[in-house]
């Protein structure tokens, strides 16, 4: 076997080999009579071998008879043949796994797994593990290293005695070793459901090395100095008693857990959680009333220009009446402007820097960068993330991410467990609830005089067209969309937005939206994040089949801003596949966003919402988050007391399970 094939499956050292445990199990303990064999079902089955030859039946093919059974490869080595010729000579059997058909000539099997024995050899006394295998490597080869590395000695355990007897754990050595081999008699089913204690202890173990990767990036970062905000400076305090608005609840709860963390000398690392709409907005802008209050400077990154550009507008708005000076850094500076805007945050007179990733590139230099927040956290890489720094000190700048993505309590207490989390539960008051309609594509005449209508008591809509907002095809549709809209509402002012406009374009749209100039906003996917018109209140969402749960909710978010009723009308395809239903359906009942997540996190798995963190946080192989949330709780307390208590064992725990992989997740 070659060792490139092996590496790709993740397979290098005897720990690996180890760890690599079967997916299932068949059962070849016992031999099946021929005539007994039920249809259907993979069984284990003897004969003699009689002839063997290489046949042309449409296809080329080694057909095998052996008493009572025809066993038929259509993808073989020619040694195969040899091999079974040889058997016929030394009067041997073949002993076949796989199930029966009958065929042509009786009792046939295809490419079933065999190997040749004397007719009283024993039978097998365990289950035979089957192993995730990749193309090109074989189970015999791949279960023989398993093997040798199990039989090279005994297995340290790494979860220390105490921790073991109290979380009822099975022995590590033990749990691999009857997974590997399971004994006669074991119950085949708590095997192939994973509830057999061997299993817990893996599935516990592999829990236990994310949480303790988790907790020791988080404690890595604690050690590390960052500025000491304050929270009581003379323009924080003066925003305060003039907000635009008054707070709710949950805007103040999550505003001073901001603000508790910044007066500490080791940067904040907190995730902002909050349903579209929720007003994470102003809770950011406080924060960076802390920096300015503490002649530090703060960046505030968002993933589209769009979205950077209201929040140039709200910050300048809010903050600019305070003597606050803001630079905004966009695509459409000149290079006079840009220069400019450069030598500002450069020197600290600009004192909250506003932009895209433009802000991570080369060339942007703060003088005293103490707070950065990011907005939609999941759209940025981690790489983009870590180098909003300081430039040139140790000391790191305080982070505050924002999502609004609610990420389901499953998926917070593991995979982003090496953050704090604040969450805004609660909508600003006023808001009405959307209404969502599902329409047929064939009703498009019914949404259209519903457009008109609205339109002309002086709403504003949007009408989102699907597919990738900066593919070729995306654009076409957008733009085909845009002439026929044109055509059809002829009395209405039409706007075109789409991720191929330059800069300037876009902005001028999103302005004459803003203004009401534009009354119906045909879009791709840009406006999905953040876009905030308080006017608009209807959306048609077309081809809605195509776009993913949390893309939906999102998009439905930009509505229901304002004092008035809004529509949300999800227009779809003749032929809606089985999970496109399922989705629609859950996007038409729901309009709470953690509710929606939970539904999407079963139906897709954690995948999206880790966005780049896939890469960083430990992927689980075996634990399932929602079946064994059990065992994350118990996991997440064995954790902390092994940092406490046995911080050897946690760092030799996390090196088992993550060995290569650690590095990624403490960055
Ligand atoms: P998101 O959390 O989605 O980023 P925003 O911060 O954009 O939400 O806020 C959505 C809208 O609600 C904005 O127009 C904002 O000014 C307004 N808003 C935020 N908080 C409140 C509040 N407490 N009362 C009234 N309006 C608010
Ligand atoms: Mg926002």
């Amino acid at each position: 076997m070659k060792p490139a094939k092996l590496d790709k499956l993740g397979l290098r050292s005897p720990l690996d080999f180890i760890l690599h445990l079967p997916l299932r199990y068949e059962d070849e303990t016992v031999l099946t009579p021929l005539n007994a064999a039920p249809p259907g079902h993979p069984v284990l089955v003897q004969a003699r071998v009689q002839r063997a030859a290489i046949l042309f039946r449409g296809k080329r093919q080694l057909v095998v008879n052996a008493e009572g059974l025809v066993l038929r490869f259509f993808h073989f080595r020619n040694a195969q043949l040899d091999q079974f010729k040889q058997a016929i000579e030394q009067g041997l059997y073949v002993r076949a796994f796989g199930e029966i058909r009958s065929g042509l000539l009786g009792a046939e099997m295809a490419h079933p797994r065999y190997r040749f024995v004397k007719p009283d050899q024993a039978l097998p006394q365990t289950l035979t593990p089957v192993y995730p295998a990749a193309a090109g490597i074989g189970q015999t080869r791949l279960r023989g290293k398993v093997l040798e590395a199990l039989d090279a000695g005994p297995i340290e355990d790494t979860v220390p005695p105490e921790l073991r007897s109290r979380f009822a754990l099975a022995a590590f050595d033990e749990s691999v070793r009857l997974l590997h081999r399971p004994p006669p008699g074991v119950e085949l089913i708590s095997l192939v459901e994973r509830t057999h204690p061997a299993w817990r202890r893996v599935k516990f173990d592999e829990l236990l090395a994310q949480q303790l990767s988790l907790k020791l990036a988080y404690r890595k970062r604690r050690s590390r100095s960052a500025p000491r905000l304050r929270a009581d400076g003379a323009l924080l305090k003066s925003f305060a008693r003039a907000l635009p608005f008054k707070l709710t609840r949950a805007q103040t709860r999550a505003m001073n857990e901001v603000l508790r963390d910044l007066v500490q000398p080791h940067p904040m690392q907190r995730l902002l959680q909050g349903d579209v709409g929720s007003g994470k907005t102003i809770v950011a802008a406080i924060a960076c009333l802390a920096a300015t209050d503490s002649d530090h400077q703060a960046a505030v990154m968002a993933p589209t220009e769009i979205l950077s550009e209201q929040h140039a507008r709200k910050f300048s708005e809010w903050l600019e009446p305070l003597g606050i000076r803001i630079a905004w850094l966009h695509g459409s500076l000149s290079a006079g402007q840009k220069k400019r805007a450069l030598a500002g945050i450069a020197s600290g007179e600009a004192q909250i820097a506003i932009g895209t990733h433009a802000l991570v590139q080369k060339g942007v230099e703060f003088r005293r960068l103490g707070l950065a927040v990011i907005d939609e956290q999941h759209r940025f890489g981690v790489q983009q993330r870590l180098t909003l720094r300081r430039k040139g000190d140790d000391a790191v700048p305080h982070q505050l991410m924002m999502s609004a993505t609610p990420i389901p309590r499953t998926l917070s207490m593991t995979y982003f467990a090496d953050l704090d989390v604040s969450v805004i539960d609660e909508l600003p008051p006023g808001r009405r609830p959307v209404t969502t309609r599902r329409f047929a594509a064939g009703r498009r005449a019914e949404v259209l005089a519903r457009i008109s209508a609205s339109c002309a008591e002086g709403e504003q809509a949007y009408w989102v067209c699907p597919v990738i907002e900066d593919s070729k095809e995306g654009v076409q549709t957008a733009v085909e969309t845009y002439e026929r809209l044109r055509s059809e509402l002829a009395a209405l002012q039409v706007g075109l937005l789409h991720g191929r406009l330059s800069p300037a374009e876009r902005s001028a749209v999103m302005q004459r939206f803003v203004a009401g100039e534009v009354q119906l906003l045909v879009c791709t996917t840009v406006i999905e994040v953040g876009v905030d018109v308080p006017n608009a209140s209807l959306m048609v969402i077309e081809s809605a089949e195509r776009f993913g749960l949390a893309q939906l909710h999102q998009l439905r978010g930009r509505i229901g801003r304002g004092a008035r009723e809004s529509v949300c009308i999800l227009l779809f395809g003749d032929s809606l596949s089985e999970t496109a239903r399922a989705r629609l359906q859950i996007i038409f009942k729901s309009t709470d966003g953690f509710e929606i997540a939970k539904r999407d996190l079963q139906l897709r798995g954690p995948g999206e919402y880790l966005g780049e963190r896939q890469s960083g946080a430990p992927l689980l192989r075996f634990a399932d988050l929602e079946r064994d949330g059990e065992l994350v709780q118990q996991a997440i307390d064995a954790a902390e007391e092994m940092l406490e208590r046995h911080p050897v064992a946690a760092r030799a725990h996390v090196e088992r399970w993550l060995g290569r992989r650690k590095d990624l997740s403490q960055t």
